[in-house]
């Protein structure tokens, strides 16, 4: 078993962090909570990779616009500390391992403390297109969040989830561009059975909509199958798509290395954002041409 510890005030994350000392490689996971082996895929890495881990369950309100589910975003604490204890008990390779749970239940302060006032932000056409045309300000809520988590926790290697592909690579360019010496590692998509990629809004979904979600996977694979048949008819496909089911948010086929349009490249990605009542959901598929 490793050495788990909970901490909910950034006050306490931060003795932990000086305690752990400057020279010791740093895993770190960041969510939103509310787990499903998604979230636990990336710690099972980071327990494979590293002795100290940090990993934290933050709902950040800064990545909702006001009419987003902020506040019905689900929040299941308990539950969450006991799967990360069981991929603790199962994963762990060294019983030293030490696993600290950031969860700042009280509040918001804890992250951006009365007086936070700094934006970080990417620009670009990577913060401009697909998720970002409906969620104008969400990438830089997300970039605000993890700049200010990364420099409370300063990580070796920070772990994200492809699911949210866009997400990844505005993360990779923010580390980039503001030197930070921090590796940013993309875990492959985890799905159910039924091939819908895990994610914690599936729980808005009855269970007609579970059915009907799956129109998103299973496009993508169609995109994939036609394009190692017969390119030719992409174009068409997708357009059919985008006009016969107004549930398509966004359905597109980009380089995989920057969103940037197709050219010749042979690691390309089918990226969508489906919608299934009030549930917006999005997926993406990597294919080698
Ligand atoms: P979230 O709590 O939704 O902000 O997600 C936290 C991290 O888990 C992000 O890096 C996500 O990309 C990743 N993640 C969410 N769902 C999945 C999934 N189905 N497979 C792999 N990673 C995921």
């Amino acid at each position: 078993m490793s050495y788990l510890q909970v901490v909910t005030k950034a006050d306490e994350l931060l003795k932990i962090r000086s305690e752990v000392g400057d020279d010791v490689d740093i895993g770190f996971v960041p969510t939103m909570g509310n787990l499903h082996q998604g979230h636990i895929s990336l710690l099972e890495e980071a327990l494979n990779n590293h002795k100290v881990i940090f990993f934290s369950i933050f709902v950040n309100p800064k990545q909702f616009a006001p009419n987003e589910d902020y506040s019905k975003y689900p929040r299941t604490l308990r539950e969450d500390l006991e799967k990360i204890e069981r991929a603790c008990e199962r994963d762990c390779k060294d019983k030293n391992t030490q696993v600290v749970v950031f969860a700042p239940e009280d509040g918001v302060g804890e992250v951006f403390p009365k007086g936070y006032a700094t934006s970080i932000s990417v620009g670009g056409r990577i913060s401009e297109i697909l998720c970002a045309k409906s969620r104008p300000n969400h990438f830089a809520g997300v970039t605000t969040v993890v700049y200010r988590l990364f420099a409370m926790i300063r990580p070796t290697v920070a772990y994200f989830g492809m699911k949210d592909y866009q997400q990844m690579l505005i993360v990779k360019k923010m580390t980039e561009d503001m030197l930070l010496d921090i590796i940013i590692k993309g875990m492959p998509i985890v799905r159910d059975n039924d091939g819908l990629a895990l994610s914690s809004r599936n729980a808005y979904l009855t269970a007609e909509e579970r059915k009907v979600a799956l129109i998103l996977p299973k496009t993508l694979n169609e995109i994939k199958k036609l394009i190692l048949e017969s390119e030719s008819e992409l174009e068409k496909f997708i357009s059919d798509k985008l006009l016969q089911d107004k549930r398509w948010d966004y359905l597109q086929v980009l380089n995989a290395n920057d969103l940037q349009p197709l050219n010749r490249e042979k690691e390309i990605i089918a990226l969508g954002a489906f919608r299934v009542g009030n549930t917006r959901l999005i997926d993406n598929l990597l294919i080698y041409r």
